[in-house]
């Protein structure tokens, strides 16, 4: 019997299920490099990972590369992939290093960046809005070249922390001092270098969002997956509900398409999967606002590329990681209906006392998933100041508009429910 593959899944968070079953489905082995703020005892106890290697990626990079190639002389693994943002440029060194399939340190560096993302737009020839690269605080004025309205946004960041939306000269100033305080209390440590910390203008893309899930391999991408996100008009961008597959015309999908796949190209992404979220621009042409090279959302944009399009988008990334062709090169996938995910609302912020309507949820047959991420006593500030939601809820419908109906009801009936205020 040929040895099951195995792969180090390196910083993904051991509460969201969708990478270690798929794991599981496709009968691969995991070594699991645990996040730093993850309980170890809940990471090894998905069925797939057959070994916790913790190693401090994000404090020392050079002794965790080290210790990986030791582990990888004294009994060699298949693969490696990236279970979070951070880890990306860590990800693609340690696969060069050990000759394994991944991302080139460059294209890595590009993807974790937006203002390279959008200067290789640029030289491509692709969508782009009007942006400008703001150095220092005092610098907001070099916006005022921009068109109102304008999205301040941190160079580096995740999850729309420290996103704001400014229409006019005055909460512009306001916008760049507040993102610039954020990113340099939270996000300092996810810079290489203090040369990395910087906060993006860019003008105000008018139109509904929308994310497409791909495959690379070998330079070809699939876009496996367009999911809806609606409208989203800020000031903050909180995002609450996406559904799959997005109902749009053929000539839509087909530039949704030919613009992800010129961003893969733009951005030297050869093989993985990536995460591309776009903005339809008066409701028909589309932009990109990024790319990310992983899985997106810890792995929930998993269901809905599973459900909507019948690939199984883990299970194939991990395949590619591993050196191997996707199955959905040669065999067509039969779509399953239509998915949809509920991201809960933080809302005020504060102490968490409970999520009102959750445990409701958790029995009803079009529920497939009902992650937690924030338990009573947990202290969750309100956006701009937060990435992340409380929970996420992961269903399947018959059509889009009963897709659309649930997250309507989720909306009505989750709540997180803070404790009084002192
Ligand atoms: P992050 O890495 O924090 O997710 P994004 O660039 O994706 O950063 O921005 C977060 C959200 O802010 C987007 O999903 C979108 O809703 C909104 N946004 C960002 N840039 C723009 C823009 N130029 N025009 C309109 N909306 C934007
Ligand atoms: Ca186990
Ligand atoms: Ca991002
Ligand atoms: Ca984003
Ligand atoms: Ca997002």
């Amino acid at each position: 019997m040929p040895q099951r593959p195995k792969l180090v899944l390196a910083g993904q968070l051991s509460v969201f299920p969708w990478v270690f079953d798929a794991a599981e489905r496709a009968g691969i082995d995991l070594i699991l490099i645990p996040r730093g703020d993850d309980s170890v005892e809940s990471a090894g106890r998905a069925n797939a990972v057959v070994e916790l290697l913790p190693l401090d990626i994000d404090g020392n990079p050079d002794g965790a590369l080290s210790a990986l190639a030791d582990r990888y002389r004294r009994e060699p693994f298949d693969g490696i992939m990236s279970g979070n943002e951070r880890v990306i440029p860590f990800v693609a060194r340690a696969a060069r290093e050990l000759g394994l399939t991944g991302l080139t340190e460059e294209a890595a560096a590009v993807v974790r960046d937006k203002r390279s993302m959008r200067q290789r737009l640029l030289e491509a020839g692709l969508g782009v809005p009007g942006f400008v690269v703001i150095k220092d605080p005092d610098s907001w004025t070099d916006a005022l070249a921009l068109r109102f309205p304008v999205v301040v946004k941190p160079a580096n960041g995740h999850s729309s922390f420290g996103v704001i939306r400014a229409d006019d000269r005055d909460s512009l100033e306001q916008a760049v001092a507040r993102t610039w305080e954020l990113v340099d209390t939270h996000l300092g440590a996810a810079y290489g270098s203090d040369s990395d910390i910087g906060v993006l203008v860019e003008e105000y893309l008018d139109g509904p969002e929308i994310s497409a899930e791909s495959l690379v391999y070998h330079g070809r991408v699939r876009v496996c997956a367009v999911s809806w996100k609606g409208q989203l008009t800020g000031p903050y961008f909180e995002e609450t509900t996406l559904r799959a597959p997005a109902q749009l015309p053929a000539e839509i999908l087909a530039a949704i398409e030919a613009e992800v796949i010129g961003a893969h190209r733009a951005f030297g992404v050869t093989d993985g999967t990536t995460h591309t979220e776009l903005r339809l621009v008066g409701g028909v042409r589309p932009v990109l606002l990024e790319m990310t090279a992983r899985l997106g959302g810890g792995g929930n944009m998993h269901h809905l590329a599973h459900v909507s399009s019948g690939i199984d988008l883990a299970a194939e990334a991990l395949r590619i990681h591993l050196g191997q062709e996707p199955l959905c090169w040669r065999a067509e996938p039969v779509p399953a209906g239509h998915a949809a995910a509920y991201l809960v609302p933080i809302g005020s912020g504060g102490r968490v006392k409970r999520i009102r309507g959750l445990e409701a949820v958790r029995t009803d047959p079009q529920v497939d998933y009902v992650v937690q991420t924030a338990g009573p006593g947990a202290v969750l500030r309100p956006y701009p100041d937060w990435s992340g939601n409380p929970a996420v809820v992961l269903s399947h419908h018959a059509s889009d508009a009963e897709a659309e109906a649930y997250l309507a009801h989720l909306a009505r009936t989750l709540h997180v429910e803070y404790e009084e205020q002192e």
